[in-house]
């Protein structure tokens, strides 16, 4: 058992080790600066189901936008997993808060990402942000859809050129899903949908329910 000085002196320690703010670099209070958290507060959607509907609904916490983007590009690239599970958190809040009513047990699929890119990047941002998620809310996870074939980077692409992109890039590899299951898909940031859709069509082809899409931020404006 830990003496009264061992904890007191770990507590000590992780008060001294806690990371800056990766946005800004002051201290931190949670994995944000409070000016840091406040700014990603702001880009919040006032109603985050407000585009639940149609073929593939989308739940979305926030816009793609100033400190939002910002912290995007950190987790993406800088590889900080803090800000995927603070993301995670705070989707799995507004998910919780919102009147989206799935009768059924959830599963949670993160957008994977091509094997090649996942071993220079290190890690699925969209994958940590379901991980949290998931550990939140109770939803299950589940990493069976793969991604089998090689895509370039959607940006700056037509919508018939993103559609051509991913076209046939998943595939669900060794699953346990069974049919009639009620998948969520997860991922980082919605622009377009044309990965979301090529994704939920494998689900869908194997009788899986796709309910919808939830993501951190969404580039849409209507
Ligand atoms: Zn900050």
């Amino acid at each position: 058992m830990l003496s009264f000085w061992q904890l007191f002196r770990g507590q000590a320690l992780n008060l001294f080790l806690k990371p800056n703010c990766p946005l800004c670099d002051r201290t931190a209070t949670d994995t944000f600066c409070k000016y840091c958290h406040r700014q990603l507060q702001e880009s919040q959607l006032l109603d985050p189901a407000q585009y639940w509907q149609g073929d593939l609904p989308l739940f979305a916490w926030g816009k793609y936008e100033g400190a939002v983007k910002r912290s995007m590009a950190k987790l993406k690239y800088d590889g900080h997993h803090s800000i995927g599970n603070s993301y995670g958190e705070w989707l799995a809040a507004s998910w919780q808060k919102s009147p989206i009513n799935i009768p059924t047990k959830l599963v949670v699929i993160p957008i994977p990402l091509h094997p090649e890119k996942l071993a220079s990047r290190g890690f699925n941002q969209a994958e940590s942000i379901a991980r949290s998620f998931s550990r939140a809310t109770g939803a299950k996870l589940d990493l069976s859809l793969q991604r089998t074939r090689s895509t370039v980077a959607q940006f700056g692409l037509s919508k018939s050129a993103r559609q051509e992109n991913v076209a046939g890039a998943f595939a669900l590899v060794r699953s346990s899903l069974k049919p009639g299951s009620t998948v969520l898909l997860i991922d980082d940031i919605y622009t377009t949908g044309a990965t979301v859709r090529s994704a939920a069509s494998v689900l869908r082809s194997t009788q899986i329910e796709v309910c919808g899409v939830a993501v951190i931020a969404t580039g849409r404006d209507d």
